[in-house]
């Protein structure tokens, strides 16, 4: 490790399962990157759902327990067998390691290069979030010029890149939101029907002609699965990835009988990035997207990251839109 390098840093620590109030701000050891991994100086963390699940123990982690796996920054120490990238390189990750702090440690194949043309904060929106849109509409289901794609919170932080992806790649899109404020950003990110939760399943019914989408990505999980499995198409597909309402109750497969032949899976992130190479092609074309504009980033809400409690409660109370970044 070069010397100029401090031993101890600041971090987000969550003592233990439970509200946001469990957040500490404390000095902690700067991690040390093994052969195989670098040392990134934290330029901003990217908040996610995942870590609230974390933090109030829905999810089980050992604590105390320091959240992130998303961020940007600039690499100030590489392991013995790293030769991809070197000192000084920007770049964002979205396999970080408690990355709630401000220096994490990440595998070295797992990185993108942030383009010069991208501030470095705004960076920590692309992988996590980025990198799920994107397999979710070129993998999970490969969605084509026509489809009928539902999606839910289409204001949110997933929800309006997947949208731009979708429409980018051809093919309608409707989500639902709940607030006319959030209204207008889902239409401003190119959504074709945007509906309240009342009502979303007659609206996907009317807008398909009784036919059903050709595919449903919900991710808000307990308050929407059902009437989302309604609303697909014969032998289209439900992705569940994700339960911001909570999760979804123990499932009878026959139902996906009943509803017409219907696929179904639940992704996460994890396995759709298993290789660096694959990594690369999902930067690659991500930040295609953006140079050509087909793509926008929306950084609506920073925090310090001493504040990530804050952030939190902003998340589980459905306040924010977009992307929420954390700078240490
Ligand atoms: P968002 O920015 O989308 O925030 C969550 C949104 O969910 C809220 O803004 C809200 O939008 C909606 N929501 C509906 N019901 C609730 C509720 N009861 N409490 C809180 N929010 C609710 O977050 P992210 O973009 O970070 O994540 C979106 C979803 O995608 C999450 O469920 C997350 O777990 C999942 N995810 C899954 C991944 C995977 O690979 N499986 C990877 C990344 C994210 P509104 O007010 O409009 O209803």
């Amino acid at each position: 490790t070069p010397v100029e390098l401090p031993e101890m840093m600041q971090a987000a620590v969550v003592t233990e399962a439970g509200g946001p109030e469990n957040f500490q701000w404390r000095e902690v050891p700067v991690p040390l990157p093994s052969a195989n991994q670098v040392l990134i100086e934290t330029a901003a963390t990217g908040l996610n759902f995942i870590e609230t699940y974390q933090r109030s123990g829905l999810y089980d982690v050992p604590y105390p327990f320091i959240p992130g796996s998303e961020a940007s920054g600039t690499v100030v120490a590489v392991g013995d067998q790293v030769g991809n990238v070197t000192v000084g390189d920007r770049v964002a990750t979205a396999s970080g390691a408690e990355t709630y702090a401000q220096f994490f440690v990440a595998p070295a194949d797992k990185l993108l290069p942030v383009p010069d043309t991208l501030d470095l904060v705004e960076a920590a929106a692309v992988p996590l979030q980025g990198m799920t849109a994107h397999y979710l509409c070129r993998s999970t289901y490969e969605v084509s010029a026509g489809d009928n794609v539902f999606l839910t919170a289409g204001a949110g932080g997933v929800g309006q890149l997947l949208t731009q992806m979708c429409k980018h790649l051809g093919a309608n899109v409707y989500t639902v939101v709940s607030t006319d404020e959030k209204r207008k950003i889902a239409e401003a990110a190119g959504a074709h029907g945007v509906f309240s939760y009342d009502d979303f399943g007659d609206k996907l019914h009317e807008v398909t002609d009784g036919v059903g989408v050709d595919v449903a990505y919900d991710a808000v999980g307990a308050d929407t699965f059902d009437t989302s499995l309604a609303s697909v198409r014969v032998r289209g597909m439900i992705v569940l990835f994700g339960a911001a309402s909570g999760p979804v109750p123990p499932f009878d497969l026959q139902r996906l009988n009943a509803e017409g032949a219907l696929f179904t899976t639940r992704p996460s992130l994890a396995h759709y990035t298993r290789t660096g190479d694959e990594v690369a092609w999902r930067a690659q074309e991500i930040f295609g997207w953006l140079s050509e504009g087909a793509l926008q980033l929306s950084v609506d809400q920073r925090y310090d990251l001493a504040d990530a409690a804050d952030a939190h409660r902003a998340l589980e109370a459905r306040k924010t839109t977009g992307k929420t970044v954390l700078v240490p």
